[in-house]
């Protein structure tokens, strides 16, 4: 049997993150982990579970500063909910309904999809695209990584061994809108084959700030820097959103399709934004 220690505060779960047992792994929501369990993937590598879903200090969303700050462990039926998610980033509130279905949105966490770092994580480009900061926590203290930091290889982040997500911070920039779009193979219950997400300012005609998360055609979520550039200086999207992504064939879909429907989407997406 695997050991599982269920926290009830921040200094208890650091109490454990400081011994370091081996093998630890965190649980929140579970709808990533269990799955992982269930097909005893990687199974034999936990030696002990942290379960931090009962942590009211990793609960609620505030909006302080101009600044969005959702705790790690909101759900994607809260982000829907929340009239402040609403408000301020109702493309993550739109995504969340599109995320698995009831019981993955009461279960599934914010913090999880970030922790789990899938290139096929749904809220990843729009954190992305919104410039996201990522509280992290341990024994150790905390510091904030940017999103764009965060993501370092397939499944592998920037999180230390003895640290836990804490909360993830959106900048409200005045006048900027950010929109996505999910292309899976139906409208309910699947998995992207690509996703894009774009916030822009527009004026006059052009885009200024542009910032564009892609999932689904890389190894890891992408920030695609070329064709922001492009899209700001009246450049050539598509050809620039080639170097900033690598699909690769996989039983959803071919590489030549992420590439062309992930530069048509682009394209409509900053033409909306310009409108
Ligand atoms: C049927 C089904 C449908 C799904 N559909 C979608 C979909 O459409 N789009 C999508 O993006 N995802 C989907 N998922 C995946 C999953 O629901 C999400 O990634 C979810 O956000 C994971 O959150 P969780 O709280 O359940 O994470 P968990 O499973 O508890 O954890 C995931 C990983 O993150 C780590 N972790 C979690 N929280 C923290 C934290 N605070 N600090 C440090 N480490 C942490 C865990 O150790 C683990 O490695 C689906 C899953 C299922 C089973």
């Amino acid at each position: 049997m695997i050991p599982v220690t269920s926290v009830r505060s921040l200094p208890e779960a650091y109490a454990l993150l400081r011994d370091r047992p081996q093998g630890l792994r965190v649980l929140a929501g579970g709808t990533d982990f269990m799955v992982a369990v269930n097909a005893r993937l990687g199974l034999d590598r936990i030696g002990h579970v942290l379960d931090i879903w009962r942590l009211q200090e990793l609960r609620g969303i505030s909006f302080t500063a101009g600044v969005l700050q959702i705790a790690s462990l909101t759900t994607y039926s809260e982000l829907m909910r929340s009239p402040e998610v609403v408000r301020h980033f109702p493309a993550l509130s739109a995504v969340s309904r599109e995320v698995g279905a009831w019981a993955i949105q009461n279960r599934g966490t914010l913090g999880g999809n970030v922790c789990n770092a899938s290139p096929a994580g749904d809220s990843l480009p729009i954190l992305l695209a919104a410039d996201a900061r990522l509280l992290l926590g341990g024994p150790r203290g905390e510091r904030v990584v940017p999103a764009h930091e965060f993501f370092l290889g397939y499944r592998k982040t920037a999180l230390g061994a003895d640290e836990l997500l804490l909360r993830i911070d959106l900048p409200v920039v005045e006048g900027a809108r950010l929109v996505y779009r999910k292309v899976g193979t139906r409208k309910a219950q699947s998995i992207s084959r690509t996703i894009v997400a774009v916030r822009a300012t527009a004026g006059g005609g052009a885009l200024r700030e542009v910032r564009i998360g892609a999932g689904c055609v890389a190894p890891v979520p992408v920030r695609c820097r070329a064709a922001e550039r492009a899209a700001e200086q009246g450049g050539d999207v598509r050809r620039a959103l080639e170097s900033d992504i690598k699909p690769i064939d996989d039983l959803r879909a071919t590489a030549v399709y992420r590439s062309r429907v992930t530069g048509n989407v682009l394209l409509r997406l900053l033409e909306g934004l310009r409108a």
